[in-house]
């Protein structure tokens, strides 16, 4: 890849498998830390022994209480004392812990059709259905939804569950540059002859799938260019929203509302219940035709057990906040306070001469190391001052693209935030990070 920053050393193939097979098995600390917590806004990880990088894995009892700049904790709902939390105590000594079945096999309970009734109102779709697993949601569905002789037209950098999903479908698979609409439509273009119906192409179905906000690079998918061109061109759109939806619009509804389009213009609506709604488990929703076939041929709805109740309560409750039918404003102050502490973090690192990715809504701060072993050093560095937070490079990212990622939440104080940015601040310098600042050097 080549390097964006000027008079950088370009790196070479062997790396690849050097850094791969050597360098990770050395770093591995700054990716398996041990919470022994909650992951709210602030949590406790076990601290390792020193000098402990290699394989064995060995800790000590302390417990390092950090700020947590990590976990997908949007909107503040995986607090201890958060609001839901008594709801779904209660839930637990009503329904049990487990569902025992899948929905076929008397695991479906009547709190599974509330949460099902909820999503589709949440959204504003006819139906929808809801998976134990997000990863599950898209990789076991895609394959009911398109097969072989069927074109998936797919985002360079969707994420890793639409990608097993398309392969597993058996669909021809093409990608297109990230969120690049001309290069979408040169695919496109190449995949159908413009006026003519569906069933005059050597397609079955075309479907271009995307996600509603990429988590590395924060950037937010250009969704009215992408309706317009899958109207164009007769295809159809799945949108993968499982970082946007609570996180993002108004009123927390994801990209679509960010927008202000229909939702009925997304064919397949699919999303994930482990960030802003701080649960776990995915849905996909759509028209009730959609709904009622997936009900009956998706592997991930047939063949596992339905959500555990009280992740299923914890999913209803926090939904209800957001959409304010707890009769409180709870949720629009929660997606606010949200939208402040991003904008402020993005604002105050860009000043200090970091580079950020990424657009100015997006729950997920990008923020460029560029060099793999300094990422690994600003991990470090910002543990031993307090701040846990979530390092990426190869093969997630481009070899010369290593970065930090901050992933914001409206439990974030204003003083957390600024204990954050001078910790930033410090190890910035300390580790010569602050590029936009820097005299490229002359060769
Ligand atoms: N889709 C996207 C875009 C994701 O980022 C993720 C995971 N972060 C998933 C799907 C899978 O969701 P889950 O982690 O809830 O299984």
């Amino acid at each position: 890849t080549e390097p964006k920053m000027p008079g950088f050393v370009p790196l070479y193939q062997s790396w690849e498998s050097f850094y791969t097979r050597n360098l990770y098995r050395r770093v591995r600390d700054c990716w398996n830390r041990p919470i022994c917590s909650v992951v709210g806004a602030e949590t406790e990880v076990l601290e390792r022994k020193s000098n402990d990088y290699g394989w064995n894995f060995e800790l000590t009892d302390r417990r390092l209480k950090v700020m947590n700049f990590g976990s997908y904790n949007y909107l503040g709902f995986a607090e201890k004392e958060g609001p839901c939390v008594d709801a779904v105590e209660e839930n637990i000594k009503l329904c049990g812990l487990s569902s025992c079945g899948s929905r076929q096999e008397l695991g479906y309970q009547e709190i599974h059709k509330e949460l099902d009734d909820l999503v589709a109102e949440f959204l504003g779709v006819e139906a929808a259905i809801t998976v134990p697993m997000g990863f599950a949601t898209n990789s076991m569905n895609m394959p009911c939804l398109v097969g072989k002789g069927s074109l998936i037209l797919s985002d360079e950098l969707n994420h890793a569950s639409l990608v097993l999903g398309s392969r597993l479908s058996g669909a021809m698979i093409k990608t297109f540059k990230h969120n690049d609409m001309q290069d979408l439509e040169a695919k496109l273009r190449d995949a159908v002859v413009v006026g003519q119906p569906r069933t005059h192409r050597p397609w079955k179905k075309i479907l271009i799938v995307v996600e509603g906000v990429y988590s590395m690079e924060g950037s937010i998918i250009n969704l009215p260019d992408v309706i317009r061109l899958k109207k164009k061109y007769k295809a159809y759109l799945y949108l993968d929203e499982a970082h946007s939806m609570g996180a993002i619009g108004p009123n927390g509804r994801g990209v679509v509302e960010y927008f202000g389009l229909i939702p009925k213009d997304v064919d397949i609506m699919m999303g994930t219940f482990t960030k802003s709604f701080c649960s776990s488990g995915g849905y996909i929703g759509g028209n009730k035709r959609l709904i009622n076939y997936l009900r009956v041929q998706s592997h991930a709805a047939m063949y596992s057990p339905s959500m555990p109740p009280p992740v299923v309560q914890q999913i209803i409750s926090t939904m209800s906040i957001i959409m304010g039918l707890d009769g409180t404003n709870e949720g629009k102050k929660r997606i606010q306070q949200l939208k402040w502490n991003l904008r402020y973090l993005r604002r105050r690192l860009h000043e200090m001469g970091f580079i950020i990715y990424g657009n100015k809504d997006s729950p997920i701060v990008p923020l460029l190391v560029y060099i793999p072993s300094k990422t690994v050093a600003l991990s470090r560095e910002c543990l031993a001052r307090g701040m846990g937070i979530v390092v990426v490079g190869f093969p997630a990212t481009p070899i010369s693209e290593s970065r930090a990622r901050f992933c914001l939440s409206a439990a974030h104080t204003k003083e957390m935030l600024d204990k954050a940015l001078n910790i930033l601040d410090e190890v910035g310098d300390l580790l010569r990070l602050k590029y936009s600042k820097m005299t490229p050097p002359k060769f």
